[in-house]
């Protein structure tokens, strides 16, 4: 059996630039990029050649980065992270990319993922004397490393993250190199890119595309790169393995503009919804997507079915940043911040109400409510994933089997639940169908948390496919 993990459970950004003047100032663009992937908090580590300085917070990339800051950033690399809103422990503590200095060199590690033998690791580190300052994941990495005897760092890294299991995309600066690390299966996203003659590297392709730099390539699973003023060098610490990259960055969390293993996310969430389409079509009168996430999915049910797609909802694009959210007084009496139905789009119809995925239900059943109040006279409500059954322990926040609907829930119980006209789902082939365009290319995918098939397990790192009883 897989154990429960608790604590740290968090998606992340990751970014990284070798050999750029301005390293700091790109970093804090690409991290602009990805602030989706994380809200909590932000940070920037640059090198100069001989010393890294570190600069980060908690709050969006904007809240923390002044201009003030950048003047004391100086260095021609840097890492950068953003951190998702964790339920456990968060505070500046665990805010990175983590630096740790020494007398033979420091080093910052920037961390998207999650390492399920965190907590095994970090009792070891104990009992031989480590002390640890956070209670982040990333961390244990840093102490395996520093602890491992080997010469060369390289070799000490390709100990260190065989030690390690689970979903991990990693970049780490040190005064004189940065490295680049994806675990076995790849279930994290991580890009390659160029600069002019700088190297970049990004979670998602969507931060190059905004600094003006080209996609070079895939962070390969099991691979180990080394930047450094002579150029990319590349190593493996793990066996090739097929890929498992997570099917839901394709269907909720990267950005449509960004390519993941060779497939564009809105491409992608479009095919969702026409596989979705072909498979429980409805008779509606419009199509709608709970925007952002669902629009790609809804526009291609819509192309499908032949029905009308309308903007039935519209989104408050400042919600992220208001702290005064409305008492629940309020809010019974009907005060919404995040979503408002379009009435004169959904009033008297049919509608078809795409959503990209369900976790615990409360999401579709307010949009339910909010759609009929709006003079919807049905709502079928049509998810572009299937149903979420299972937790992740691969970095995404999706907790606890009791939390999540579908785990406890039939179809046709949760139709009752948020009060919609009809519910259906995709089917696991149709999201396969939906992202893998080529095996050969883009290989498979993990869809754990639909199907309970767990490509890494704590006891067998990245061998074979484990199958929840
Ligand atoms: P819920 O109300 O819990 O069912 O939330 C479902 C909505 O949250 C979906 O419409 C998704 O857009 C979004 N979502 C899906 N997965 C996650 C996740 N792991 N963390 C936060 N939001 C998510
Ligand atoms: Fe992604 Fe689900 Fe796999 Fe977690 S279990 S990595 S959320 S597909």
């Amino acid at each position: 059996m897989l154990t429960e993990i608790k604590g740290l459970n968090e998606e992340c950004g990751v970014f990284g630039i070798w050999g750029h003047e301005k390293a700091a100032e790109i970093t804090y663009y690409g991290l602009h990029a990805l602030q989706h992937r994380g809200q909590e908090g932000a940070g920037v580590v640059t090198s100069d050649g001989e010393t890294l300085k570190v600069h980060k917070g908690l709050g969006l990339v904007n809240d923390v980065f002044k201009q003030a800051e950048f003047s004391d950033l100086s260095g021609h690399a840097a890492v950068g992270h953003v951190r998702y809103p964790t339920q456990g422990d968060g505070g500046i503590d665990n805010v990175q990319p983590l630096l740790f200095r020494s007398q033979t060199g420091s080093m910052a590690l920037a961390h998207n993922g999650n390492i399920m033998n965190a907590y095994k690791l970090r009792g070891e580190l104990e009992r031989e004397g480590s002390i640890l300052q956070t209670t982040s994941d990333t961390e244990v990495l840093a102490h395996l490393i520093k602890r491992n005897r080997k010469t060369s760092t390289v070799e000490s890294m390709k100990d260190a993250l065989q030690e390690i299991i689970g979903a991990y995309a990693f970049a780490i600066l040190k005064e004189d190199k940065m490295y680049v690390a994806l675990d076995p299966r790849g279930l994290r996203p991580l890009s390659i890119g160029k600069l002019g003659d700088a190297y970049v590297v990004s979670s998602e392709t969507c931060a190059f595309d905004i600094i003006g730099a080209t996609f070079e390539r895939e962070v390969l699973p099991g691979e180990l790169i080394t930047i450094s003023d002579d150029g990319i060098e590349t190593t493996r610490f793990a066996l090739r393995e097929p890929r498992n990259m997570c099917a839901m960055e394709y269907v909720y969390f990267s950005r449509p503009d960004s390519d993941l293993n060779h497939v564009n996310v809105h491409a992608s969430r479009k095919r969702m919804g026409i596989e979705l389409a072909k498979e429980s079509p409805v008779e509606a009168d419009v199509v709608t997507g709970v925007p952002d996430s669902s629009i790609s999915a809804a526009i291609g049910y819509a192309e499908q079915s032949g029905i009308p797609y309308e903007l039935g909802l519209i989104k408050n694009r400042y919600v992220g940043r208001t702290f005064i959210q409305p008492s629940q007084e309020l809010r019974e009496q009907g005060v919404k911040m995040k979503l408002s139905p379009v009435r004169g789009i959904v009033d008297g119809k049919r509608v078809v109400m795409i959503d990209d995925s369900i976790v615990r239900g409360t999401t579709s059943k307010r949009i339910v409510r909010m759609l009929k109040e709006a003079g919807a006279k049905e709502v079928h409500v049509r998810i572009a994933s299937p149903p979420i059954e299972n937790p992740c322990y691969y970095g995404i926040d999706i907790s606890t089997r009791e939390e999540l609907i579908a785990a406890n829930n039939s179809v046709d119980e949760i139709c009752d639940l948020i009060g919609a006209d009809s519910v259906a789902y995709l089917s696991t082939d149709g999201l396969e169908n939906a992202i893998v365009k080529d095996k050969t290319i883009n290989q498979g995918i993990c869809n754990a948390c639909f199907t309970g098939n767990y490509p890494v397990s704590e006891d067998k790192q990245a061998s074979i496919s484990y199958t929840r009883s």
